[in-house]
């Protein structure tokens, strides 16, 4: 892959996560240096700028730590960091502190240990599995895994979240499915975030997983140079939709240090969404959404289609700018 000078010094310099591409992702990119494929990749010399508002750990997910690699922010979900390995880093990758450096995968231990852990935390029902990329696991380390877990919590809706399908979709083979299969009720969330990435070779990936019945969603992040236009958004969903994945989250950048050249200011960021909700059905669009800095968990964001309420009459627009009035129910005894 064609580097710059530039590009190369920084690289041989160091940086965190490394700078590594997978055959499948390179084969996709189209030559040009402002490739939205290229730039989720390569290196950016912005990437050594710090901002004083950044942080190693954007989600403070270390204060919500019962156990190593366990976060438990909100009551009824927690995350498990599987590994902080993954088949391609990701320029923009929020737990940068963690992607590709020598945080390994989960050991049976540590497996157990969660496993018991959920046994007597029966208030979460949905446990997601996480990294780093949990598909880097070999099958075999990953059905021990999953089975752990499962045999713990027969209940337990798992969510899978993992690149893979869309940055090596040769690691979805018929044997991972169908082991995955076996592991319902599962979800499969990917990461896409410029049409483009949705390959042939993805979509077929994609569509052996949904053979099984696993359902697959979508989360993107919004990024500078990568999908910060109306038009790219909406293609991305289309095709999102098309190939029956539900877009999920849309992701306004956290405070990652090295990432500020990938976020838009939040102003710029919801006049886009609006434009999108505009254009798009509710099932094509995403929950445009930001994580709190240092914790807290995520916030929905969108401009108020609420425009007023006055004596139990609510003021409303639609996304397309229609006005009109909802009222409220008659109290009770009034009827
Ligand atoms: C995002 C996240 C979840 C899942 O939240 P949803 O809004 O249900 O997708 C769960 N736990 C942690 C720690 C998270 O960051
Ligand atoms: S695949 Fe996910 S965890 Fe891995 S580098 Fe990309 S954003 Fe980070």
């Amino acid at each position: 892959m064609h580097l710059s000078r530039k590009e190369k010094k920084l690289i041989d310099k160091g940086v965190q996560p490394p700078f590594k591409v997978t055959g499948h992702w390179e084969g996709l990119l189209n030559g040009n240096a402002d490739d939205p494929l290229r730039r989720q990749v390569v290196p950016h010399p912005a990437e050594k700028k710090t901002e004083p508002s950044e942080l190693k750990d954007p989600l403070g997910e270390e204060h919500y730590s019962p156990l190593p690699r366990l976060v438990h922010r909100y009551t009824d979900r927690a995350l498990v960091v599987v590994t902080g390995q993954c088949a391609l880093y990701c320029r923009h990758c929020f737990r940068r502190r963690i992607s590709g450096n020598e945080f390994g995968p989960i050991s049976r231990s540590e497996t157990q240990a969660i496993a018991l852990w959920l046994k007597e935390h029966t208030e979460v029902h949905e446990l997601l599995l996480s990294g780093g990329d949990p598909l880097t696991l070999s099958c075999r380390q990953l059905e021990f895994l999953i089975d752990s877990f499962r045999k713990a919590r027969p209940d337990l809706v798992l969510r899978l979240a993992t690149r893979m399908p869309v940055v090596s979709p040769r690691r979805i083979t018929p044997a991972l499915v169908k082991m995955l299969g076996r592991q319902k009720p599962l979800w499969v969330v990917i990461q896409v975030n410029h049409s483009r990435e949705l390959s042939p070779k993805v979509l077929k990936a994609v569509s052996l997983l949904q053979s099984q019945g696993l359902p697959v969603i979508n989360q993107s992040v919004l990024l500078r140079g990568v999908n910060d236009n109306v038009d790219v958004l909406e293609n991305l969903s289309r095709a999102l939709v098309s190939a029956g994945i539900k877009p999920y989250y849309l992701f306004q950048g956290d405070l990652a240090s090295g990432t500020g050249h990938f976020r838009l200011p939040l102003e710029e960021a919801m006049a886009l969404v609006d434009l999108l909700r505009e254009r798009v059905s509710g099932l094509a669009m995403p929950v445009f959404a930001v994580d709190l800095p240092g914790g807290g968990g995520k916030v929905p964001l969108s401009r108020s289609y609420i425009m007023g309420q006055k004596d139990g009459l609510w003021h409303l627009k639609t996304p397309q700018g229609i006005e009109g009035y909802y009222p409220d129910p008659p109290k009770e005894g009034e009827t």
